[in-house]
């Protein structure tokens, strides 16, 4: 009895140790066998994960473009407020887009070498101001919400809240400020000729079905994010 148990005790932690060696080596094999598939897996996951985040920034402008295929609203599109850490202030009372910034300040510098002298009269706008200009001139001019938004946007709906618009005037004729007579100044002259070198159109030209000619009224299409904002506009 004694001497079985002791056979016992040593067979036991043998046959153990066999068992175990065996599967190791099976496992093993196993991952041998499976690597290049593990490999590939691993490699297919890291792309798309690497992709994903690539593509995170398009994303973000594509949600911009998708907001800006609703629907109109008395003729103006809707425009999302641009986020108060891309805003930069140019001069008192004037704030644009941290990526309109340079352009706009040469534009004024090489309009100055040619003896133009353009004024910034409006840049960035809140959606909160935009609803003040809207509903009181609304008032204060007794017109009907029509009647005002062919020469003012209602909030939420100006493009002025992008931080890509701006609204000029000729510094040497203060009184055809957001007025149409400002196109017959040297100011918007120069900005026809040359205004498309600096990456900024004209808004509301006079073919525009919704909203009446605004020749003070100009946007930057300079870059990506600009035109993503202004995609539907264009089409
Ligand atoms: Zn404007």
């Amino acid at each position: 009895m004694d001497k079985n148990k002791d056979i016992n005790q040593l067979d036991i932690p043998f046959a153990k140790r066999t068992y175990l060696n065996n599967s190791n080596s099976i496992l093993l094999r196993r991952i041998f066998i499976f690597s290049p598939f593990l490999i590939l897996l691993f490699s297919i996951l890291t792309l798309l994960f690497i992709r994903n985040i690539e593509l995170e920034p398009f994303r973000n402008l594509n949600f911009q473009a998708e907001k800006n295929k609703g629907h109109r609203i008395l003729g103006h599109l809707p425009y999302k407020e641009i986020p108060k850490e891309k805003l930069v202030l140019i001069e008192q009372n004037i704030e644009v887009h941290i990526d309109m910034r340079d352009s706009l300040l040469k534009m004024r510098e090489e309009a100055k070498k040619d003896g133009i002298y353009l004024v910034f009269l409006s840049g960035y706008r809140s959606i909160n101001l935009q609803n003040e200009i809207f509903y009181s001139l609304k008032s204060i001019r007794n017109q009907e919400a029509a009647e005002r938004a062919r020469v003012s946007a209602p909030p939420g709906y100006s493009e002025h809240s992008t931080g890509f618009a701006i609204d000029i005037g000729d510094a040497t004729q203060r009184e055809t400020d957001f007025e149409t007579e400002f196109e017959k100044t040297d100011a918007f002259k120069w900005l026809i000729n040359n205004a498309a070198r600096f990456h900024f159109k004209l808004s509301f030209n006079k073919d525009n079905k919704y909203i009446d000619y605004e020749p003070w009224h100009w946007r930057y299409e300079g870059s990506i994010e600009a035109l993503k904002v202004f995609e539907r506009s264009n089409i």
